[in-house]
């Protein structure tokens, strides 16, 4: 393929040198004519592990040159990737100018190009980015249709500075992000020939993956130093715990509990994590992630009543009470909280969990959820059914494949709503 790289900065260059690598001719274009004439003379302008070989492999070859203008290219070229820089202020707003003149440049090129041109954005950028200001620029500045005369794509970049080259040749995934096929087609043909598996998903969703990604991994560093500065008082050595934290693939390094839905709940998070910060307090170590996980779970409970009030019914039936399915734990269960909550507030309220009955509750528990729940008893439904009878509304909140089948066989006319909090 013809491909144009706008921006040979450090995703940029890696990028045009791999792709030419790969066969492709590849044109990096870029305003700062000290990288052009490095990356034209096939030497990297910074220092990056095996760089500077490519660059001198595939400019050699005739397969990788630079330029500073691109518009007039754009009419001979299968694809633009867009890797201009996105820098961010302090607070966090992230600076456009860059992404905006690359866009009017490929715009202008559009306008006389005569073969199907597909432009993919390779920048780190909030989502919303690309359909709402790369691409009415383009289609003004080109007079032409995104999706219909020209691809429109996202193909965010995992790399990491120092491993770009390896990162780049095995990526975790190849993310192509477009609004209808024939954009991401225009973006996949780039990836032909390659291992990783390629995921095709939304505009906006591919945008945010990249952040995502990032945020998870500052998470992660976050956490381990939080761990290590907690072991550091009490003597204890913070590498042997991580790294047996790190063998559980099972529950820690898994798609485990990363899953959006519910609040967690049950005997033993809340109570550890209370633990760990009260200690940790009294050590005086500072755990702002940590002690921010409690708080976070009580603010995801509250969007969960909100969206619960949001459906303007009265009369309500929770499905699933125990804080976790199989379990009839009502300790610290968001569900229940939930119906204690919403009862406060005048709801009427039907419940049912499969694993929970009445008359087989110590009375010591009995007591204590008169006490939170004064009526507990009349609102309990001995079956699903009977709930499903007498609620307005269906809330969810339990992962269980019995509640799926019922309330997706629920055949009334007009359906009544469903609101699943798991989910
Ligand atoms: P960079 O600042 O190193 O390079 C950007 C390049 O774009 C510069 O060389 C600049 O001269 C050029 N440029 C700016 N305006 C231009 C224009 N109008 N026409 C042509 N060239 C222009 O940036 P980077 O580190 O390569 O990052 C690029 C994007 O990729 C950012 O959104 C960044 O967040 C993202 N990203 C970076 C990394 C990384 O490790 N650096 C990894 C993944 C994603």
């Amino acid at each position: 393929m013809q491909v144009l790289v706008w921006g040979i900065g450090y995703v940029g260059i890696v990028t045009a040198a791999c792709l030419a690598q790969a066969g492709h001719h590849v044109i990096g274009i870029d305003m700062d004519s000290s990288k052009v004439e490095a990356v034209a003379s096939g030497r990297s302008p910074f220092p990056e592990p095996g760089l500077d070989t490519l660059l001198r492999d595939t400019v050699a070859a005739g397969r990788l040159t630079a330029c500073r203008e691109g518009t007039a290219l754009v009419g001979g070229a299968d694809l633009s990737l867009v890797c201009v820089g996105t820098p961010g202020t302090q607070e966090g707003e992230t600076y456009l100018g860059d992404l905006e003149a690359v866009a009017g440049a490929i715009g202008d090129g559009l306008r006389d190009a005569t073969a199907f041109h597909t432009v993919v954005l390779r920048s780190t950028v909030f989502p919303g980015c690309t359909r709402q200001l790369l691409l009415p620029i383009l289609e003004q500045r080109s007079l032409r249709r995104a999706g219909q005369d020209f691809g429109l794509a996202v193909n965010p970049e995992f790399l990491r500075e120092g491993s770009a080259i390896e990162d780049f040749l095995s990526p975790p995934y190849v993310i192509v992000g477009a609004a209808e096929e024939r954009s991401a087609l225009g973006a996949e043909a780039l990836y032909q020939g390659t291992k990783a598996a390629l995921h095709r998903i939304g505009l906006e969703e591919a945008e945010l993956l990249k952040m995502v990604n990032n945020a998870f991994h500052g998470l992660k560093i976050g956490f381990a130093n939080e761990i290590g500065r907690l072991c550091e008082p009490l003597g204890l050595d913070s590498h042997a715990v991580m790294r047996l934290v790190c063998a559980d693939t099972k529950l820690n390094l898994s798609p485990a509990y990363l899953r959006p839905g519910f609040p967690f709940g049950g005997s033993c998070l809340p109570k550890d994590l209370r633990a760990l910060n009260f200690q940790a307090d009294r050590l005086n170590v500072e755990l702002p992630i940590l002690e921010a996980i409690l708080p976070s779970n009580a603010c995801h409970l509250e969007g969960s009543l909100r969206r619960v009030r949001l459906l303007n019914l009265r009369s309500v039936g929770l499905l699933g009470l125990s804080f976790k399915p199989g379990t009839g734990d009502l300790r610290e269960s968001p569900a229940l909280e939930i119906a204690c909550r919403l009862h406060a507030e005048g709801f009427q309220l039907r419940l049912f969990d499969p694993d929970i009955r009445w008359e087989t509750l110590p009375q010591g528990v009995q007591d204590a959820l008169r006490c939170r729940l004064p009526g507990i008893e009349q609102m309990l439904c001995s079956h699903i059914h009977t709930l499903v009878e007498e609620s307005e509304a269906l809330v969810v909140c339990q992962r269980r494949p019995e509640f799926r089948a019922v309330l997706q066989s629920l055949t009334e006319t007009p359906r009544r709503p469903v609101l699943d909090l798991c989910e």
